[in-house]
């Protein structure tokens, strides 16, 4: 699943090749992903200008001259390919919207399991939007801080890693940053949230906007070819810590992985968490 750097550097890939661009012409090739395509998409959208591109949590928008928003989310599976004119466009079974722009750019969005979504709405409403009013602020902006953090945790019986993955409390932590930036804070990922300290809620923030940073980082540089971009896992996968490397010891720490069997692999709302029981508490 694209979690928050990926859709980021989708974002990135967009903004340098659509900015500036008109939509000429939208194809849809079925009525709808998880919810159906805005009605009257074409009419809607047809000859308008791609003024910027933003994230807001997994939402990509491309935002309009006129202030009208589409926002798109990958689901568990979606894709976003961007064709230059010189570039042979050859259809996948799954390439559902195909937005062809000015200069002969064409945007495909492929989605084989269609959790994804595309929403169009005028920008004065996206606050008030249901996709949008109830989540929580950016992990990586201002708003998002320890004191924040520990405040919104307060006599909540829910283990921590349930709460930092709750869109509500902080947008796109999804389940590997969750994982990474807990072994990194040291905190034990079934700490109940209503014991969560200040100092503790500090940390968690810090390794929150640093493995999401470095994540981000480590996409944008490898995006030379933005004809590749695409919402999969690859940059970084290499360097995660406790993700998927159960009873393997873990990095810099002084347990000892032959008696502790290493990190740790358990089942919390259905997903799998790793961690580190001697270093997180
Ligand atoms: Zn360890």
């Amino acid at each position: 699943m694209p979690e928050l750097p990926e859709v980021e550097t989708v974002c990135a890939g967009l903004r340098e090749q659509v900015t500036g661009l008109e939509i000429v012409q939208v194809t849809l090739n079925r009525p709808d992903l998880r919810v159906p395509f805005p009605d009257d998409f074409q009419k809607h959208i047809g000859g308008r200008k791609v003024v910027s591109v933003r994230r807001r949590a997994k939402y990509i928008l491309l935002c309009l001259d006129d202030r009208q928003i589409i926002a798109i989310h990958l689901g568990m599976s979606g894709r976003i390919t961007i064709i230059r004119a010189d570039d042979p466009y050859v259809p996948q079974a799954h390439d559902h919207m195909i937005l062809d722009m000015t200069n002969g750019v064409r945007v495909v969005l492929y989605d084989a399991r269609r959790f994804g979504m595309v929403l169009l709405f005028h920008e004065d409403d996206m606050d008030s939007h249901p996709a949008f009013r109830n989540l929580g602020p950016e992990p990586l902006g201002n708003e998002f801080s320890g004191p924040f953090l520990k405040n919104i945790l307060k006599g909540r019986a829910t283990p921590v890693k349930q709460a930092i993955m709750d869109q509500r409390i902080v947008v796109g932590v999804g389940n590997i940053y969750a994982c990474e930036a807990l072994f990194m804070a040291g905190i034990s990922p079934k700490k109940k949230s209503k014991d969560i300290t200040l100092p503790m809620a500090q940390r968690l923030v810090d390794s929150i906007r640093d493995v999401l940073g470095r994540a981000i980082e480590a996409g944008g540089s490898s995006l030379r070819d933005y004809r590749r971009i695409n919402g999969e896992l690859g940059y970084f996968q290499h360097s995660f810590s406790v993700y998927d490397r159960e009873n393997q010891p873990c990095p810099n720490c002084d347990c000892d992985a032959e008696n502790t069997k290493g990190i740790r692999r358990i089942v919390q709302s259905g997903r799998s968490t790793f961690y580190c029981p001697v270093k997180q508490k």
